[in-house]
């Protein structure tokens, strides 16, 4: 039997020291933020586990690359070896570099939806939908249940339904759908993967309509480490292999590179089509910027490559799944109710289940993201309702049916002693439940609410009462 652990391919060669906080200091921090923790300041922070987005170490190979950046505003040599790491490693014709993911949303959304149209799509995420939402489109879930059911294991709960899907091309016709959206390792759902097998489906149906499919492939790279070792016959195929192979069956791309790639900041848009590509250019200059930078320094450019390349190898990907699923593992010795499969980017607490004392409309998730740094100084965030925001046409809140609270890793930042630090502060307030208090907004943005929403407590001031088993504990 292998009992090789997944251990880190790489050691530390700088460090950045963290600054440890008291309970009272996290108190008062909380409530200065509103209960929300995308409001602290990171310096308040001790283990941060807000999101993977652009919080990945980068490795000495792209600090060197951060040198030979040529922030020439034209044709930097950057651009070039960024179209080079995108043919090889992804395979689109045309690259069309964004400062973040969002930036290449925005521009497929207005430059391919009408008002109108909708937009099917495996699980809504924020940013894509609120996009496809100002372009005038409706998006349309059209992911498998087992994504919505916290009980189901599938090894490939992020599976479109390709009954919905049909069905979606029935009601609207292919005129209404400018283009499927396929996102890997869903995000909303706890990073559940895509299967090769589902991704072709998608692909052959939507082309014998006529319909495009755009990849949302911010965490394709985990997905095909999913690939690999879950579904038959890809044991012996490379993650680089089974990257090509899933954006092969799609017509082009969007992609946060701030996850899977391995930078801080930049993103991209690729596309197949010549037209496609030459609109998205004109559009770029307007939003982000010339087609051969699209908001980033050259420098930027130059990690991404290297990080590309990085994010591809298998030893690199095993050891960061691998740590995910360390967490996971002992939350869930422990009884903790989690989100399983352990996805690939971060364990989701079921808040449900952890609270169940706290009704929907007082926001469990958000009230134990809040209570879980107060007990230790680990930021999480929420994804339930507050993340879902309100329904366009009645402004009802939209209460789904994952009410999570999302633990999401850095890559190559933090090590196993701190991943058992935060389950040992979990598994204490699970011992505790009913010292959390649920919350109520006193402030609430109009677009994607939950990055700068304020709340309450619906009860007193504090969103975690002291420990009544360990009163002197809280002197610690
Ligand atoms: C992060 C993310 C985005 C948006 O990318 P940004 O770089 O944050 O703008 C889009 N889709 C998915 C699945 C993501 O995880």
């Amino acid at each position: 039997m292998n009992k090789r652990s997944w251990a880190e391919p790489f050691k530390i060669k700088m460090v950045e020291p963290l600054r440890m906080t008291t309970p009272d200091e996290r108190e008062a921090a909380i409530a200065g933020a509103g209960f929300n923790t995308f409001l602290l300041r990171s310096e308040d922070v001790y283990i941060d586990l807000l999101t993977d987005s652009g919080t990945s170490a980068m490795s000495d190979r792209q600090w060197a690359g951060l040198m030979l950046g040529d922030e020439a505003y034209a044709g930097s040599v950057n651009y070039y070896h960024l179209e080079d790491a995108v043919h090889r490693y992804y395979g689109y014709k045309h690259l069309i570099p964004t400062h973040q993911g969002r930036g290449a949303e925005h521009i497929l959304s207005r430059m391919m939806i009408k008002p109108g149209d909708v937009v099917p799509g495996n699980m809504y995420f924020t940013t894509t939908r609120a996009h496809q939402e100002l372009a005038g489109g409706r998006f349309v879930d059209i992911i498998g249940d087992a994504a919505h059911d916290v009980t189901s294991t599938e090894p490939f709960k992020g599976n479109v339904d390709l009954k919905k899907l049909q069905a979606v091309i029935d009601t609207y016709g292919p005129s209404k759908i400018p283009y499927v959206n396929l996102q890997c390792c869903v995000n909303m759902a706890g990073g559940q993967p895509v299967s090769m097998e589902n991704i072709a489906a998608v692909g052959a149906l939507c082309h014998r309509h006529g319909i495009k499919v755009m990849l949302d492939a911010t965490r394709a790279v985990e997905n095909a480490y999913f690939i690999k070792v879950r579904e038959p016959g890809y044991a012996k195929k490379s993650i680089e292999e089974i990257l090509r192979e899933i954006c092969s069956h799609t017509d082009g791309c969007t992609n946060s590179a701030k996850k899977d790639s391995l930078v801080n900041i930049g993103g991209f848009l690729c596309v197949n089509d010549d037209a496609l590509a030459e609109e998205a250019r004109n559009m770029v200059v307007l939003f982000e910027g010339l087609h051969t930078y699209g908001g980033l320094a050259g420098r930027d450019m130059e990690v991404m490559a290297i990080g590309i390349a990085e994010s591809v190898q298998y030893d690199h990907i095993r050891a960061r799944i691998g740590q995910v699923e360390y967490l996971g593992g002992l939350l869930e010795k422990a009884g903790v109710p989690i989100i399983r499969p352990i996805g690939g980017h971060g364990v989701f607490l079921d808040a449900l289940k952890f609270l169940p004392h706290i009704p929907r409309d007082q926001f469990p998730a958000q009230a134990l993201a809040a209570a879980l740094y107060v007990e230790s100084g680990v930021r999480t965030m929420e994804r339930g309702a507050v993340s879902a925001g309100r329904d366009p046409d009645t402004r009802q809140n939209i209460f789904p049916k994952l009410e999570l609270v999302r633990l999401t890793i850095p890559r190559r930042v933090y090590t196993q002693a701190h991943m058992d630090v935060t389950a040992e502060s979990i598994i204490t307030l699970f011992e505790e439940p009913e010292r959390v208090v649920g919350l109520r907004f006193t402030s609430e943005p109009k677009y994607l609410r939950f990055f700068q929403a304020r709340f309450e407590p619906t009860q007193g001031d504090l969103v975690l009462n002291r420990s009544a088993k360990a009163g002197a504990a809280s002197a610690r």
